[in-house]
């Protein structure tokens, strides 16, 4: 057994990084155990560590079986950054680099070896492997994407199948399988299928924290505000269409205002999408524009942005593309634009499908998709829910949760439309009712003599989104049923009557405009920007030189802090998470010297500035509190010591965030309430603290309030 301070220090020498992540740990010493092992976790979860660093600390070399030859490439490349023998064997090579790589494997110098499934189990490849085998010993096999072996999954590869017989050839030799699919069926299929023995299985949280979800109605104004995002937002995204014209469309008017994007989709030849998925990987460009084509193999852990431009099909397949966001566990958003016609297209094309029973799941997938697209409770619960996995819901960090959607009483508006169903006698589609609420004149209600009804024009004060979100919102709330032959004809229910008699009210959730920031931009964070986005060209140069993608030099988090800490010498750079002792004396010097370089830059620029009165300093009453506050005394611990009135105390501390001096906020003010107060001044904007002292209600003080305003002024919102 290892003992604990092993592992880690293990982990930091060879990886860079300090702790374990959720579940790493014990993996690895089950691992280490010789168990076979079933391993569930989330893209992005950290999979990959829990075969690689017990492949370091055994004797002989791991097998690795990887479904693609550009997933190999990365993590070899990754793994030899970090200075671990690595390597793989596949088509790309030439009988020379083949024979080259196999004499280092049967030399014992290599500790992970990668290979494709049909090469690894084929007549050529065996012999060797029996050689490898007996000679330098094979430490595990690392099943990765193990869910490839299922049909039941959304990528089955046949020659999955035949890796059954590694465990019949070698039974001693632990296996491990790695997937990131949630489905029970999958998981009971790779440990049947693969012959796992009496398997330790381990199955992560889907919750993926650091994305924030959001739904917004594409409307006309969608495009401005996806551009908006990109310009906004630092770093790479994914933009998925349905289909490869709007992709080409999309590309094209994003480049056309000068944002570097490229097209990927199945119209493209392998070459070109071969091209672009590189050029996308090694930051050449910044933005992806692609149908679901695009996706399986792409290990770009820095993608800050994943936005569905069209309706998906299912919750699943919205899990995994939007999971393509944030998978080094940096702060990311995935953005749904939804709109009707998305749905009248899918329906249509899952009523173009063949099979009954296909057409059946397709649909009920549709519908769960629409009530995750129009829910108005957490976003994560509905879809951790889809997984079976429980969710309490509250998140803090989706539309829902952030911005709760204020509910108005609509029951006027419900009894007119219902009322529309009514004299229209249950005949008509929501379209129709709509037409005739509004008074159209469309050949339909001509022929019908529908304009002479009753409620002929009377919903001409709302628009037609109006009158579609009622609509829509009677029929989730079970107010209204719609058939579900293809006609989705509207019929009314007991509920139904029940609100044209006024015995039940109607309220509807009504969307507010929502401006999130990516991310909270402090000051601290607009300080190092200018000195990460100096280290950033620095790794990109240093990658293009490799050949490299700029992620395996070093992450974009492991920049942030290189560039918050700014170290100075090599031991504290080699402090810092993810930076691994081979990257040390490979990549120090070179990034010790840039951060050196800006210091000096700045430092000429700081005293041009100081002769112009710029910020403000603290005075020495407000030093004093600040202390006192840094000691973590509150307010009232404060003003007593000082023999202060509290009020003086919160007018230092405004002072002091005034003058961005570092004040903690939640020392002060609850987390919960500061949320509910940045709520709040995102809807009403910078007004008096009355105001918002009456949206709020008296469990908030003005004291409370006045810090959270400062603290949200000083951050440059609106
Ligand atoms: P998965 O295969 O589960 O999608 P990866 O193995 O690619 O995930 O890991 C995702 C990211 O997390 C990678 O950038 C990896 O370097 C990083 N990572 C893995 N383990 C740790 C850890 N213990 N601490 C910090 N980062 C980690
Ligand atoms: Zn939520």
């Amino acid at each position: 057994m290892y003992q604990s301070p092993t592992l880690e220090q293990a982990l930091k020498h060879h990886f860079g990084y300090d702790t374990f992540r959720l579940g790493q740990r014990q993996i690895i010493e089950q691992a280490l155990l010789n168990r076979d092992l079933l391993i569930v976790m989330p893209t992005g979860g950290g999979k990959s560590l829990c075969f690689q660093l017990p492949a370091l600390l055994k004797k002989g070399v791991t097998v690795v079986v990887s479904p693609l030859i550009a997933l190999m490439q990365d993590q070899v490349e990754a793994l030899r950054n970090n200075g671990v023998s690595a390597t793989f064997l596949n088509s790309s090579l030439n009988a020379y680099q083949v024979r080259s790589r196999e004499e280092a494997l049967l030399q014992g110098k290599i500790k992970l070896l990668y290979v494709a499934p049909e090469r690894l189990v084929s007549e050529r490849f065996l012999p060797l492997l029996d050689l490898v085998h007996h000679k330098v010993g094979i430490s595990a096999f690392a099943i990765d994407e193990a869910h490839c072996v299922s049909e039941w999954g959304h990528d089955f590869r046949p020659e999955y199948r035949q890796l059954k017989l590694l465990r019949q050839r070698y039974p001693d030799i632990p296996v491990s399988a790695l997937t990131a699919t949630a489905t029970d069926r999958v998981r009971a299929d790779i440990i049947q299928q693969l012959g796992l023995n009496q398997p330790n299985i381990h199955i992560s949280s889907f919750n993926r924290t650091n994305l924030y979800y959001e739904v917004r109605s594409k409307t006309k104004s969608a495009y401005a505000e996806l551009l908006e995002l990109i310009r906004e937002t630092d770093g790479s995204g994914i933009i998925y269409c349905l289909t490869r014209k709007k992709v080409d469309e999309l590309t094209l008017k994003l480049q056309h205002e000068k944002i570097a994007a490229l097209p990927y989709h199945a119209g493209l030849t392998d070459e070109e999408r071969n091209q672009n998925q590189t050029r996308f990987i090694r930051d050449d460009v910044r933005v992806i524009v692609a149908t679901i084509a695009f996706g399986m193999g792409i290990n770009k852990p820095d993608v800050r942005f994943v936005v569905h431009f069209d309706l998906p099909r299912n919750i699943e397949s919205y899990y995994q593309e939007s999971g393509r966001a944030g998978r080094d566990g940096e702060t990311s958003r995935c953005l749904l634009f939804y709109n009707f016609s998305d749905v009248k297209t899918i329906e249509w094309s899952i009523n173009q499908k063949t099979d009954p029973q296909e057409q059946l799941i397709a649909k009920q997938q549709l519908r769960q998709m629409i009530d995750y697209a129009e829910g108005t409770v957490c976003r994560r619960t509905i879809q951790l829910g889809y997984f079976g996995e429980r969710f309490a819901g509250n998140c803090g960090n989706c539309d829902n949760c952030r911005y709760p959607k204020p509910e108005q009483d609509w029951t006027i508006e419900a009894m007119k439309f219902l009322s529309c169903v009514a004299r229209c006698k249950e005949k008509y589609g929501m379209g129709h009712i709509i037409d005739v609420l509004r008074g159209a004149k469309t050949q339909k209600i001509i022929q019908n003599g529908h304009d002479k009804l009753s409620t002929y024009g009377i919903g001409k004060d709302r628009g037609l989104d109006e009158w579609r979100m009622l609509g829509r919102s009677l029929l989730h709330k079970g107010f209204l049923e719609q058939t579900s032959d293809g006609y989705a004809v509207l019929k009314l229910n007991a509920l139904s009557w029940e609100i044209m008699r006024r015995q039940r009210t109607v309220t509807v959730a009504i969307p507010v405009a929502q401006r999130v920031p990516l991310t909270d931009r402090d000051a601290k964070a607009a300080e190092v920007d200018l000195l990460l986005q100096k280290l950033r060209s620095l790794r990109k140069q240093i990658a293009d030189a490799q050949s490299v993608a700029p992620y395996v030099i070093f992450s974009d988090s492991t920049l942030r802090l290189m560039a918050q800490s700014q170290p100075k010498s090599l031991l504290e750079f080699s402090k810092l998470s993810g930076v691994a002792s081979h990257k040390v004396s490979q990549y120090g010097d070179q990034f010790l010297a840039a951060i050196r370089a800006y210091h000096q830059k700045q430092g000429l620029l700081e005293k041009k500035l100081n002769s112009t009165p710029s910020d403000e300093l603290p005075i020495g009453t407000e030093l004093q509190t600040l202390q006192l506050h840094q000691q973590g005394l509150s307010v009232a611990e404060i003003a007593k010591k000082r023999n202060l009135r509290p009020r003086t105390i919160i007018d230092h501390l405004c002072n002091l965030i005034e003058k961005k001096q570092p004040i903690d906020l939640n020392l002060l003010v609850s987390v919960e309430k500061q949320q509910k107060i940045l709520q709040v001044l995102e809807i009403l904007g910078d007004v008096p603290l009355t105001p918002i002292k009456e949206y709020l209600g008296d469990r908030y003080s003005f004291d409370e309030i006045r810090l959270v305003k400062i603290t949200w002024r000083c951050r440059g919102k609106r």
